[in-house]
């Protein structure tokens, strides 16, 4: 628990957040700021900055945050239209909250990232 990440406290409960799913190891939050009709962010309930702080024993973890976006695309009824799974990483990659998160989005067609 890193005592200023808002990530942590509405992990931890000590934030309001609108949580569609947790369980011991994740917490996943509807985006105040979506850019789509579901934009939900799955994060560790384990402070993790980024990828780049990612350890080896970590791994199940993140499989389980890509296991639970796709239930969680179920749930939302955007499964079979398909979404977009994101993680920012660092400045370059756009990261602007410092503990480790999986955007789904989805619920329209969107461009490609690549042009
Ligand atoms: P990123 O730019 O990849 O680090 O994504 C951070 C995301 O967190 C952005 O899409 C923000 O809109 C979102 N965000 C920041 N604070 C909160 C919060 N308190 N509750 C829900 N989403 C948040
Ligand atoms: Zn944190």
């Amino acid at each position: 628990m890193t005592t200023s990440c808002m990530f942590c406290k509405i992990a931890n409960h000590e934030s309001k957040a609108d949580v569609v799913y947790r369980d011991d190891e994740v917490t996943a939050f509807r985006d105040i700021h979506p850019v789509a009709p579901t934009h939900i962010l799955i994060v560790p309930n384990r402070h993790i900055e980024s990828i780049n702080e990612m350890k080896p024993e970590d791994q199940p973890l993140v499989g389980h945050m890509v296991f639970t976006a796709k239930q969680l695309a179920a749930q939302e009824g955007i499964n079979e239209e398909g979404y977009r799974l994101i993680m920012n990483t660092g400045p370059h990659g756009g990261q602007t909250v410092f503990h480790m998160h999986l955007h789904l989005i989805g619920g329209q067609r969107m461009k490609h990232p690549m042009g």
